[in-house]
C-alpha cells in the first residue's frame, strides 16, 4: 500500500529523517510515535507528497510518489491535522465537499455523500450550515475527518488528530474513530507522541528517535520489552 525505501531528508538543520525504511500494510492502522522533532510529521508529509526526499523513494499503491503525477495518488488520501486546518472563510458543507466540486461530482451525489458522512461521525446536519469558528474543538475535528474521508481513500493520513483536544473529548473521539477505521476497514498510519493513544489504535507502533526508526512492533510487544 504505502513504502518508504532510504529515505533521507534534511531541511538545513539537524537532518529531520535518516535512512528510515517502512511498510505500511493494508486496512490496519500503523502508529508513528516518538518526541517532538523526530521526524514523525516529515514522514506524513512525504507519505501525502506534500515535500520530497533527499533521497530514497516513496511508493504508493505500486507507483513512485515522486515521480508520478501527484494529483491522482493524493485524491486517494484523506490528510488530516491536529487544529482540523478547514478553512475558516468556508463553511462545514463547503469545507467537506471542495474536492468533490473541484471533481465535478453532481450537487446530489455531493449531499448524498455528505450525509453519509455526518451520520458516520455523529454530526448534526443543523452543523453543515455552519462555519469552523461556530464549533466547539470535538466538533472540528469531526468536520475534518468529514473531509479527509469525502472521496473514500484508500489511505488515511492522520497528524496528531486528536492533539488539540481536552482529556474527556479525546478520550470520546478515541473510540469513535477507532471503530470507524474497523468498519471501514481503513489503512491508516497516525502520528502521536501519546503512548496510550498508540497503543490503544496502532495495529503496528513504529518508535522514532532523531529520524531513526528505533523499534516497530505489535502494542503488546513494544509495551512487554525492556
Ligand atoms: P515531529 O513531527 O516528530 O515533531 P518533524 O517531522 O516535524 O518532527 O520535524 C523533524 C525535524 O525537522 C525537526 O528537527 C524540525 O525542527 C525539522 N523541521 C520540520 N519541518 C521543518 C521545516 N519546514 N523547516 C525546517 N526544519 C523543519
Ligand atoms: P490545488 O493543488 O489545485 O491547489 P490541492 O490538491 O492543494 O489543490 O487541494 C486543495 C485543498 O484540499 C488542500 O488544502 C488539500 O489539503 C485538500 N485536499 C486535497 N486532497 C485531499 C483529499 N484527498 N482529502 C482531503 N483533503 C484534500
Amino acid at each position: 500500500m504505502l513504502r518508504f525505501e532510504g529515505i533521507f531528508k534534511d531541511y538545513g538543520g539537524t537532518p529531520a529523517l535518516v535512512g528510515v525504511d517502512l511498510d505500511v500494510p493494508e486496512a490496519q492502522t500503523t502508529v508513528l510515535i516518538g518526541p517532538s522533532g523526530c521526524g514523525k510529521s516529515t514522514l506524513l508529509r512525504l507519505a501525502a507528497g506534500l515535500i520530497r526526499p533527499d533521497r530514497g523513494q516513496v511508493w504508493f499503491e505500486g507507483a513512485r510518489l515522486e515521480t508520478a503525477s501527484l494529483r491522482p495518488a493524493r485524491l486517494r488520501m484523506g490528510y488530516m491535522i491536529q487544529d482540523g486546518g478547514l478553512f475558516p472563510h468556508l463553511s462545514v458543507r463547503d469545507n467537506v465537499t471542495l474536492m468533490a466540486r473541484r471533481l465535478d461530482w453532481p450537487r446530489q451525489r455531493r449531499e448524498q455523500r455528505l450525509a453519509e458522512l455526518a451520520d458516520l461521525v455523529q454530526l448534526p446536519p443543523a452543523m453543515l450550515a455552519r462555519y469552523p469558528i461556530e464549533l466547539s474543538g470535538g466538533q472540528r475535528q469531526r468536520v475534518a475527518l468529514m473531509r479527509a474521508l469525502m472521496l473514500d481513500p484508500d489511505l488515511l493520513l492522520l497528524d496528531e488528530p486528536l492533539g488539540a483536544l481536552d482529556p474527556m473529548i479525546r478520550f470520546e473521539l478515541q473510540r469513535e474513530l477507532k471503530g470507524i477505521f474497523a468498519r471501514l476497514g481503513k489503512t491508516v498510519l497516525m502520528v502521536t507522541h501519546d503512548l496510550a493513544e498508540a497503543v490503544f489504535f496502532g495495529h503496528r507502533i513504529v518508535l522514532l528517535r532523531a529520524g531513526h526508526i528505533v523499534q516497530q512492533a505489535e502494542p503488546r510487544v513494544l509495551l512487554d520489552s525492556p
